[in-house]
């Protein structure tokens, strides 16, 4: 069985060494960049580190036990995510952008951008949720540099520059602080404030505990935890809210710049933010918090509502990722040439977040409604693996596809248990309109069972 994996992030390595372990398949693994790593090798902006726990930041068959802190950050996580390679390194090829993808009688025909075509009989995409930076279409030019935050330019000496931040999302909170220590003045235009909490971070010197089977467990409760104090109602979420609060109140002593730092929406609707020196940059005599809206750039800066305009020497956006776009612009036709974005005209689904009706052996990483908003997205990810292998081993690589009962039976759950969830209450990265496209409904123990249970006769065999 020729099996395609689009991506070499974490999802697609992992993928790639689940199959070979398992014997299954000759794999490639395509990747449009020149090295394995997704988001980790992407975002390479000063302050970069993850906002999970490090004892849950690698997969549970492949874990790295030691990490030099609690939080990891950039340069260690791709270390471990090359280490994490090595293996399969020779089924990786780079520079290879898949432009689109059919399935017809002989299976899966992947274009690449250079215009030649590898033959599959299964398709995995790994292409993450948060790979393709999202930079508002603002009217007017602005002179200076201008880049988004995964994006970042090394080459841009920040030094005594001004510096001016569009965006207060889980990337500006970190990389705000170090900008505040370069440059001669940051302005930072907050359209939604965020809850923020203290980052419990330090230097791991009991590292084998943190990282051994207690530690993750530990980790891995403490996200549940945190899951469902955010999903479960007002109540719940009024414990994290007051927290939040406190941590404003302590780190902001600044009554007027407090109440501007204030989150309109309730806590978890966005991403909830971990930060020790966010407040502290803020409140800095070098920073200004702009609430006014953005409406426009002009040659020396940023522009907003009150026509007031922000002089920069260099603009930063931390404006975020196209999310909910899932697998574009990639253009995916499965039986009979339907297009995958016609499929998902009125947002993305899938059954189990994995696999799609109507696309034969397509299965998806880290797809619709399997991101989370307190817990290790691994932890789902490594139940997609599993899940994925457990059906290549099963049909053998024949073409199969999920039936549409299910799968609609399946949406029509996620979707009644997503409607009165927090996630509906701000405009956020989690939604399409007005469906929550991103995230999973439950906790990540739920989805672990019922990836590990699901019924193979949900799938049927296809001709072809
Ligand atoms: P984000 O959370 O989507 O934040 C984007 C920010 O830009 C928001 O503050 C947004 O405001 C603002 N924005 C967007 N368009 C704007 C406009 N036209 N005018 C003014 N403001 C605008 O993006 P992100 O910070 O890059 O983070 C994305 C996700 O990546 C996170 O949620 C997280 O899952 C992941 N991430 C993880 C880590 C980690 O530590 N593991 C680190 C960084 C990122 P609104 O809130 O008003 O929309």
């Amino acid at each position: 069985m020729r099996v395609v994996v689009v991506g070499a992030g974490f999802s697609g390595i992992g993928m790639a060494l689940a199959l070979r372990r398992a014997g299954v398949g000759d794999v490639v693994v395509l990747e449009r960049a020149d090295d394995v790593g997704g988001v980790w090798r992407d975002n390479t902006y000063p302050g970069a580190a993850c906002d999970v726990p490090s004892s849950l930041y690698s997969f549970s068959f492949a874990r790295q036990r030691s990490w030099p802190r609690r939080y990891a950050r950039q340069p260690d996580i791709l270390a471990h995510l090359r280490r994490l390679a090595a293996p399969v390194r020779d089924l990786v090829r780079t520079g290879c952008e898949v432009a689109g993808a059919s399935h017809g009688p002989g299976g899966w025909r992947v274009r690449l951008a250079d215009g030649s075509v590898v033959e599959a009989d299964v398709l995995i995409s790994a292409v993450g949720q948060l790979s393709r930076p999202a930079v508002p279409d603002l009217p007017g030019r602005f002179g200076g540099p201008a880049f988004h935050s995964a994006r970042w330019r090394h080459d841009v000496d920040l030094a005594g520059r001004r510096v001016a931040v569009i965006g207060t999302g889980a990337s500006a909170v970190q990389f705000v602080p170090h900008l505040r220590r370069v440059a001669a003045r940051v302005v930072v235009f907050q359209r939604t404030a965020p809850h923020v909490l203290p980052k419990p971070d330090a230097v791991t010197r009991s590292a084998p505990l943190l990282g051994g089977r207690v530690g993750r467990l530990g980790t891995w409760v403490a996200g549940e935890a945190l899951t469902f104090a955010l999903t479960r109602g007002p109540w719940s979420r009024s414990v994290v809210e007051a927290a939040t609060a406190l941590h404003r109140f302590w780190r902001v002593r600044d009554p007027v710049l407090r109440a501007r730092l204030a989150p309109g929406a309730p806590a978890g609707c966005q991403r909830l933010l971990f930060s020790n020196d966010w407040y502290p940059a803020l409140t800095s005599p070098d920073v200004d918090v702009v609430t006014e809206r953005v409406t426009g750039l002009v040659e020396s800066g940023v522009r907003t509502a009150d026509g007031v305009v922000h002089e920069a020497d260099v603009l930063v956006y931390g404006t975020g990722f196209a999310a909910t776009d899932f697998l574009a612009p990639m253009e995916v036709r499965g039986a009979g040439g339907r297009l995958l974005s016609d499929e998902w005209a009125g947002g993305a689904r899938a059954h189990l977040g994995i696999t799609v009706p109507g696309f034969p052996n397509l299965f998806l990483l880290y797809g619709p409604n399997t991101n989370l908003g307190g817990n290790s997205v691994l932890t789902m990810v490594e139940a997609q693996i599993r899940y994925v292998v457990r059906v290549l081993r099963h049909f053998g690589g024949r073409p199969v596809e999920v039936r549409r009962e299910v799968a609609e039976a399946f949406d029509a759950e996620v979707q009644r248990r997503l409607r009165h969830s927090v996630w509906t209450l701000c405009r956020s990265w989690y939604r399409d309109g007005e469906r929550v496209t991103t995230n999973w409904p439950g906790q990540v123990a739920e989805y672990r069972l019922r990836t590990a249970r699901a019924d193979l006769a949900d799938l049927r065999p296809v001709g072809g």
